[in-house]
């Protein structure tokens, strides 16, 4: 098997790279690189030109204003452009909740919304899991109930760990409209504009002190019934089909192969018993095995993303992505924190230039590390647990 990409694949790699270089605003790749946080506006900089290049779309089709492009153009996109420093897309509009809209909505919600994602116009976020039901997420209790004429719903109850809910316009919602049969047979899925009132988001400040998740409330919200996607208590299908969707874009593995070469840039700066920490045999070791079971990842990944184009939605097998993924990023910033050493004891937060005195270590690669550290405790936990995908992968890819 060639692994080499053909001479069309380099020259479209290289129309990235100059792309990317003209366009992303130095300053947010220099926060990208170093692992800073973003602000709402540093991840919309990026969409926005992406945009006016025709670039936004990776993965729809081109009917919808998509690429179009295969599975290695994706791959060579989403590698050439993290390599540069570019902010991840913002993947709950673009990657999930637009390829539900365009499967099973309607004329209307495909007018309306899907120019709106691509242009980057509507942020959205995901409401699925709620207190108490994670997991176990098909035991969902928000409520949204049917008023006599027909015309629209009103919603009550609460959802948890919502992704940057706090910038978005846009959320969609599993809801409960029925407590008839199996407890997947009563849920329906809505699109709730986020100025609705009634609702309230507040947020949840995680182990790295940022705010990155909410809770969000919901208070008698009046939403209109046309917001229904699909069939009522129907919603379980397209929740399944979009987590799937989640699942795929989750194995970042562009963003690995940054955080690789920070990796190796730390391990050089950083010393042990005299001698550059990467001259270790034993940590050179353990950097090689991360790496080789990344570029096994990446191969799994050309695999999944070649057969979605064939099944047009990804099948089971994205649970591996999201195992592997995930697993990949914790060992990667478990190696850094190891390699920064005392360094990363004092997490700078951005914007505090309170950098440590620490001579052997004279950059700021280690500025980040333990953030990074506890921060991706996560991976393992959000887009469904990784025991959770071992099951669907036991029993849906395995057949046991
Ligand atoms: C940082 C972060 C961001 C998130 N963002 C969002 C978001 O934007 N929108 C959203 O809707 N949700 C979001 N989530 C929620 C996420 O999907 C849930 O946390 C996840 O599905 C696990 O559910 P839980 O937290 O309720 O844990 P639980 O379901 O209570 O699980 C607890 C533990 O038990 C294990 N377990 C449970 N059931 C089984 C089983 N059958 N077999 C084996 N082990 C089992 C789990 O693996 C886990 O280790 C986010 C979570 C995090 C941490």
């Amino acid at each position: 098997m060639d692994l080499r990409y053909s001479p069309e694949q380099q020259a479209f790699s290289t129309d990235v790279r100059s792309f990317t270089r003209a366009h992303l605003d130095p300053k947010v790749a220099k926060k990208v690189l170093e692992g800073a946080r973003l602000e709402r506006e540093d991840y919309l900089g990026w969409h926005r030109s992406l945009h006016k290049k025709g670039w936004v779309g990776v993965g729809w089709p081109t009917s919808y204003g998509g690429t179009g492009w295969d599975a290695t153009h994706q791959h060579i996109f989403d590698e050439v452009t993290a390599d540069e420093g570019a902010p991840i897309l913002i993947p709950f509009g673009l990657r999930m909740v637009a390829p539900v809209i365009m499967n099973f909505g309607n004329q209307a919600q495909k007018d309306f919304h899907l120019p709106k994602i691509l242009s980057g116009e509507h942020w959205w976020c995901q409401g699925y899991s709620e207190p108490g039901s994670g997991s176990d997420l098909s035991s969902l209790k928000m409520k949204a109930e049917r008023s006599s004429d027909g015309t629209h719903y009103i919603v009550n109850g609460q959802k948890t760990w919502t992704t940057l809910g706090q910038h978005a316009d846009w959320i969609f919602c599993l809801v409960r409209t029925s407590n008839e049969g199996r407890q997947q047979e009563g849920i329906s899925f809505l699109l709730i504009d986020m100025k609705t009132p009634g609702i309230t988001v507040r947020p949840i400040i995680m182990l790295d002190q940022e705010h990155e998740v909410n809770e969000v409330w919901f208070d008698n919200v009046k939403v209109p019934a046309t917001n229904l996607v699909g069939e009522e208590n129907k919603g379980w299908t397209y929740a399944k089909f979009l987590l799937s969707h989640e699942r795929n874009g989750i194995a970042g593995v562009g963003r690995c192969k940054r955080i690789v070469k920070r990796l190796h840039h730390v391990a050089q700066q950083a010393y042990s018993n005299g001698r550059p920490l990467i001259e270790d045999a034993r940590f050179r070791d353990k950097i090689a095995q991360a790496e080789i079971d990344l570029r096994a990842l990446e191969i799994t990944l050309l695999r999944v993303l070649d057969a979605e184009r064939e099944k047009h939605a990804p099948g089971p097998e994205a649970s591996l992505l999201k195992i592997k993924g995930s697993e990949i990023q914790q060992t990667l910033t478990e190696l850094t924190m190891m390699a920064a050493g005392p360094a990363a004891l004092p997490y700078v937060r951005e914007g505090d230039n309170g950098a440590p005195d620490v001579p052997w270590l004279s950059d700021e690669a280690y500025r980040y590390a333990s953030g990074h550290y506890f921060n991706f405790r996560k991976t393992t936990i959000y887009g469904g647990s990784n025991e959770i995908q071992r099951n669907i992968v036991t029993q849906l890819v395995l057949g046991l």
